[in-house]
């Protein structure tokens, strides 16, 4: 009793703490019996609180067990953003080993610097664009949302003008009354997020580099051969009802494991006609 009236009091002042520097930044939730349970705070790079030039974040998620801080707590990351899964497992590890190396003493602040330190290094979005799927070299202009998804400027101005072309189109086909009086709303292309930009300001940017050097896409024959036969294994599904017959399926199997050659050549005859 004695013990866990000690290990409140420590969670207690460390807890206390964490609030006065961080304000609403934090958030705590307790349990029924009022022991502090889930810490949550998203975590930027120290950018002297210039936000524009914050280009990664991470929300950091703590779960203490009642026994915390004489054992680990459990930590978790969640909604990375410009941050890609190498990041992430780095600095997981670099936690794991934080927390191992303070037991028994509060870790939490530690934790948040150390966060905070990973994403002032890494200040640069190691993720890749959305829409044209490939990364961001030096160079390459890029625009962060208001989400914190990112997009070669040249990239998102294509997909913006598309789909405002888009919204157009289908607004010009409704009768005057159902008409949207409120415009076109640009939102993040992952998301959806409303986001502001200026088109005609993103066109202005250049290709990104990796996808001007990129190879023409080309139809070649084997990629011919392919489709065709994808569409007959499409018909195939369809004439079936949009599923091959399952049982049909389980037989093939069955006969499968026997080992009689002519069941088999049979079976392989049909499966081939399927593909041919
Ligand atoms: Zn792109
Ligand atoms: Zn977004």
């Amino acid at each position: 009793m004695e013990m866990s009236l000690k290990t409140n009091e420590r969670v207690q002042e460390e807890l206390e703490a964490l609030e006065a520097i961080l304000m609403d930044d934090i958030s705590i939730s307790y349990n029924e019996r009022g022991c502090p349970e889930l810490i949550k705070t998203t975590i930027f790079p120290s950018t002297a609180n210039e936000v524009d030039k914050q280009y990664v974040c991470v929300t950091l998620e703590v779960k203490l067990p009642e026994e915390y801080p004489d054992c680990e707590p459990l930590v978790q990351l969640r909604n990375p953003r410009g941050l890609d899964d190498s990041t992430i497992n780095h600095l997981y590890k670099s936690i794991k080993d934080k927390c191992a190396e303070n037991v028994g003493q509060p870790v939490i602040f530690e934790l948040i610097d150390l966060i905070r330190e990973n994403l002032t290094e890494s200040n640069l979005p190691t993720c890749q664009c959305a829409v044209c799927l490939y990364g961001f070299s030096e160079g390459d202009s890029f625009t962060k949302t208001q989400c914190f998804h990112y997009f070669h400027s040249y990239c998102l101005a294509n997909h913006l003008s598309i789909t405002k072309r888009h919204f157009q189109e289908e607004q010009d086909k409704l009768p005057a009354w159902q008409k949207s009086t409120k415009g076109f709303q640009a939102t993040c292309p992952v998301c959806r997020e409303m986001i502001e930009c200026d088109i005609d300001e993103l066109k202005t940017a250049h290709p990104p580099k990796e996808l001007e050097s990129a190879q023409k896409f080309e139809v070649t024959n084997d990629l011919r051969l392919l489709q065709e036969r994808m569409r007959q294994l499409f018909s195939y599904q369809k004439s079936k009802g949009g599923i091959i017959d399952i049982e049909a399926e389980e037989n093939k199997l069955l006969l499968i494991t026997q080992s009689s050659e002519e069941t088999a050549s049979s079976e392989s005859t049909e499966v081939g006609s399927i593909y041919k």
